[in-house]
């Protein structure tokens, strides 16, 4: 017979082996094979009778690694979909879905499991030669019935390598006991708007359909799907719920082990040490774990039996994974539970307007909540400071630095908020114009007060801030812009005495972390925070939430910065009056009648998106055409723009209904000196557009690339 295994090398194919007793059982299983000069670890995807390859050149498999149970066909079934979707090889696919340790030939950590005998294992009992004692004996007490390893330890010496030999042969299947028992915590009363969303949602709730929780902040969309969990783990299902990020919401995790006590909950993230994921990993596709929570990566997990899947703040970029397999794990959800024929559940204050659109046009279900569900809470009050009427001094215009010292006399805290960390983003010099930018990328170097250096964020180049010009000479160098270094600086100087927090990831670099550093949260009276600040997370007794430099967001060459920018300004402002006190959030722009301002002063997402909606369908952009961008990296410009005309040379004969257009560099040309560039298409057919990609990425493969890096990005979010 021959295996079909899928490697993860760059070919978009299938690899052929010979092996002996191998039957469609087979199938889904990890499989050691010779590449080259190298051994890798690859999943078996199909069988063969023959292959294309010549008999002589056709290598052996060197051996089936049945100590994890195969994956099954609908997990198969979805990584063959990322792989059609995104263009990429299978086998790149699953060397990008499976946990590390599974890419290798490693033993992984085993859930508990009970041992059974397998069917061959029968056949194996009656063929093994007497003087085999006891493998005979263990295979003999495994034909009366399951056992543990703990029970065939105390019965047999050397048991366990036994077991491990029995279950490679395939004799000896691992089998899962029960999941243990688990409870669920009521916490609340719901609201009825609360009740209304829940009635709605567990209608048709055992196959497959789309909706969106699209509730403000604090209108209990987690007690809302938390209830939903219950539901579905009472019918003995598992969960897969998908987060932005597990590090910034600690305290959802914690919830989740409250609220389910006794359930078996594991997370997934590329954080976790590569045992601990694996351990997860494993408990999930056993069909043990109750729960998995996640990131993105998260959505590969195996679930042999689900029942739901949960997309909590789906709008957020960081479900787009931005290199290798370039999957969104919001849209693979929903092809997951397509596949599955399981419901799943997009929560978002403020949706993407992808699935905001859908859901006005029916496709998927909309559930909305209009109000707070702490009784009294309301929506802080947003309120816009014009700066051409208030000057900006040091960042700050009079009416907010007011309102901060308001909050100081009274004892609660504020937020300060902007969306740059660092001093200053721009060192420049002001007698000859030298600006300092980044030897290997197409960007500034912001300058860092903590260590008086010049850091790039795109690369993580750092060098000393200069003494002088190095064109001129000129001695006295400037800081434009601010960071939030400089902020926390000011503040300081203007308010001496009061406790100054600042929290970006610089901050949670040093010292003793993120975790620690949320936790000396709740004590400052002023905190300065980036975006890691915006999410989740809750203090009493913030009342005000300032925010600085928002214009940024609404005159950005991105189409979609606006539609991210309302979605950021929301999230932080949500930040303010979490309990009982009332919030407030003021927002300096000089742009105080531009219509993001307008709709976030009324909470109207709804208003908003529907208007950028109709712009986009009038500009013929997402998610009114489809778009994917070829995309060629090298350190050599003019190679990348020469490979990319080479390829539209290159591409099939398209009709009207796909337009390719001209390459261009990337807005963000070079970066680790290493020149991008890209071409994009656009169809308003996503079919079309796919069996277009299909296409020009077989011709893409044959051809010759001269030092260039090429990937075909579908859906792309960076342009
Ligand atoms: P969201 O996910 O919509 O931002 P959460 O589910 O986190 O909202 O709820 C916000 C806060 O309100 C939480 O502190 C939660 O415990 C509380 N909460 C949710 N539902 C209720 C309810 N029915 N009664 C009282 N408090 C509630
Ligand atoms: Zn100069
Ligand atoms: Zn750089």
């Amino acid at each position: 017979m021959i295996l079909r295994v899928a490697l993860d090398v760059p070919l978009p194919k299938l690899f052929d082996y010979r092996a002996e007793d191998v039957t469609r059982a087979d199938i889904g299983y990890r499989v050691l094979v010779p590449f080259g000069t190298k051994h890798m670890v690859g999943l078996i995807i199909e069988l063969a009778a023959e292959s294309d390859i010549p008999n002589s050149r056709l290598r052996q498999a060197e051996k089936i690694l049945r100590d994890v149970p195969p994956l099954g066909r609908s997990w198969l079934e979805l990584v063959k979909f990322c792989s059609r979707y995104y263009q990429r090889p299978l086998g790149e696919v699953v060397g990008a879905a499976l946990p590390p340790r599974l890419r290798s030939a490693r033993p992984v950590p085993d859930a508990p499991c009970d041992f059974a005998l397998a069917p061959a294992g029968r056949d194996a009992l009656a063929a093994i030669p007497p003087r085999q004692r006891r493998l005979r004996a263990l295979l003999t007490r495994l034909a009366q019935g399951p056992a543990s390893v703990s029970e065939l330890a105390a019965q047999a010496r050397g048991a366990r390598s036994l077991l491990k030999r029995g279950i490679e042969q395939g004799w000896i299947a691992a089998f899962v006991p029960e999941r243990p028992a688990h409870r669920f915590v009521h916490a609340h009363e719901l609201t009825d708007e609360q009740e209304q969303a829940l009635r709605n949602l567990r209608r048709g709730f055992e196959k497959f359909r789309v909706s969106l929780l699209f509730g403000v902040t604090g209108s209990g969309k987690t007690e809302i799907y938390l209830q939903l969990i219950a539901d579905v783990l009472a019918r003995r299902k598992q969960v897969l719920v998908l987060v932005p990020e597990i590090a910034l919401t600690p305290s959802l995790e914690a919830a989740f082990r409250d609220r389910f006590p006794g359930a078996c909950i594991v997370t997934q993230t590329s954080a976790s040490p590569e045992v601990e994921r694996a351990r997860g990993w494993m408990l999930a596709h056993r069909g043990l774990a109750h729960i998995v929570l996640g990131t993105r990566l998260a959505v590969f997990a195996s679930l042999p039996e689900p029942g739901l899947i949960v997309v909590d703040e789906e709008q957020d970029i960081s479900f787009k994974q931005r290199e290798g397999v370039r999957y969104s794990a919001r849209d693979l959800a929903i092809a997951r539970a397509h596949i599955a024929g399981v419901p799943v559940v997009l929560c978002s204050a403020t949706p993407s307007l992808e699935s905001f659109h859908h859901a006005r046009s029916r496709k998927y279900d909309l559930i909305s909540l209009t109000r707070r569900a702490i009784h009294d809470a309301v929506l802080p009050a947003i309120r816009l400071i014009d700066t051409r009427v208030h000057p900006v001094q040091e960042g700050f215009t009079a009416p907010l630095l007011d309102a901060l010292a308001a909050r100081l006399a009274r004892g609660e805290q504020s937020l300060v908020f902007l969306n740059r960390r660092g001093y200053a983003p721009v060192l420049a010099c002001p007698a000859c114009g030298w600006v300092k930018g980044c030897l290997r990328c197409s960007a500034h170097m912001v300058i860092h007060s903590t260590d008086q250096s010049l850091r790039c964020h795109h690369c993580g180049l750092g060098e000393p801030v200069p003494r002088a010009c190095p064109v001129c000479g000129n001695p006295d160098l400037q800081a434009f812009g601010r960071g939030t270094q400089r902020v926390e600086l000011s503040l300081k100087e203007k308010f001496p005495r009061t406790q100054i927090l600042r929290l970006d990831s610089d901050a949670a670099r040093t010292g003793r972390g993120l975790e620690d550093l949320l936790e000396r949260a709740a004590q400052a009276d002023i905190l300065v925070g980036t975006q890691i600040l915006a999410k989740g997370h809750h203090f009493e007794r913030l009342t005000l939430v300032g925010v600085l430099n928002a214009d940024g967001g609404i005159f950005s060459s991105d189409y979609r910065a606006s539609e991210r920018s309302f979605a950021q300004l929301q999230q932080v402002s949500g930040r303010a009056g979490r309990a009982s006190l009332p919030g407030e959030v003021l927002i300096q722009t000089r742009y105080p009648g531009h219509p993001l301002y307008q709709a976030l002063t009324k909470h109207d997402y709804a208003g908003f998106a529907s208007s950028v909606l109709a712009e986009r369908r009038e500009a013929g952009f997402p998610p009114f055409v489809f778009e994917a961008v070829l995309r060629a990296e090298s350190t050599d410009a003019t190679r990348a723009m020469r490979f990319l005309r080479g390829a539209i040379d290159a591409a099939p004969s398209r009709s009207s209904a796909i337009s390719l257009f001209d390459p261009a560099p990337m807005s963000l040309a070079r970066v680790a000196g290493v020149e991008r560039a890209q071409a994009l298409l656009q169809s308003r057919s996503r079919p079309r557009l796919q069996a277009f990609l299909s296409e020009w990425s077989e011709a893409l493969y044959r051809l010759p690339a001269h030092g260039v890096r090429w990937h075909l990005d579908v859906d792309p979010i960076e342009f």
